[in-house]
């Protein structure tokens, strides 16, 4: 069950809300006070969306927001708000939020609004999901095509990154010198199979603590190439 935090003051607006969410299949996470609300976070990391009212004791809705995007979260979060002087705040939108609600609001509103910020938040991690492949401590982006290890972004040439993808693609599977250079070069290329072993031997320096004893792309003797990760 997805859980939503629900950071509301008035007892009435939150069990309100709470119940609603409940009956669409929610597990809501209730918070009274912006610090409590923080708190809670801490707590449940998994909390997948943030339904925050801005007038509160203590630290406002607002400043939440901008302490949960400070914190680098990618969080869903819709600020609940009563006076349209909120709604230009809200819509100024320096905090981040991603969407608002104003109150008073129906049940029906409130949830239409929180099913399609997450159905937004599910949809961009599939997508995620699709452009990067993740194979031990390296990301490749095919969309960027660039390839980062441990974070740190590699310098690669398009070729490098040809290489890098297919064997990516491929972890653990040996493949021939034959087969990378029509993969990588295409079926027209009349070059020699040695470019694949020089260009092989570039990646590893940029890819390998140590080009000479590789970890991740291995040689296979007599054979071509693997991806041993
Ligand atoms: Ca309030």
């Amino acid at each position: 069950m997805k859980k939503i935090l629900v950071l509301e003051d008035e007892s009435n607006i939150r069990s309100f809300i709470v119940i609603n969410l409940r009956r669409n299949g929610y597990e809501p996470i209730e918070a009274e006070t912006g610090e409590q609300a923080l708190e809670q976070l801490k707590v449940n990391p998994d909390i997948c969306l943030g339904l925050l009212d801005v007038m509160l004791p203590g630290i406002d809705g607002f400043e939440v927001c901008r302490r949960i995007r400070a914190s680098g979260s990618k969080m869903g979060i819709i600020m609940l708000t009563a006076k349209s002087q909120e709604i230009d705040k809200v819509t100024g939108l320096m905090t981040g939020a991603d969407d608002y609600v104003t109150k008073p609001f129906s049940p029906a509103e409130l949830t239409a609004r929180v099913d399609a910020l997450v159905r937004r938040l599910g949809v961009d991690e599939d997508e995620k999901a699709r452009v990067e492949i993740v194979r031990g401590p390296f990301v490749l982006n095919t969309r960027n095509r660039t390839l980062e290890k441990n974070g740190q972004r590699l310098k690669l040439t398009q070729i490098e990154y040809l290489l890098v993808k297919l064997f990516m693609e491929n972890p653990g599977k040996a493949m021939s010198r034959e087969d990378i250079l029509s993969a990588v070069w295409g079926d027209s290329f009349s070059g020699e199979l040695k470019t694949v072993d020089v260009n092989i031997r570039r990646l590893r320096i940029k890819i390998e603590a140590d080009p000479t004893e590789p970890e991740y792309l291995t040689t296979v003797w007599g054979y071509g190439y693997k991806w041993g990760y």
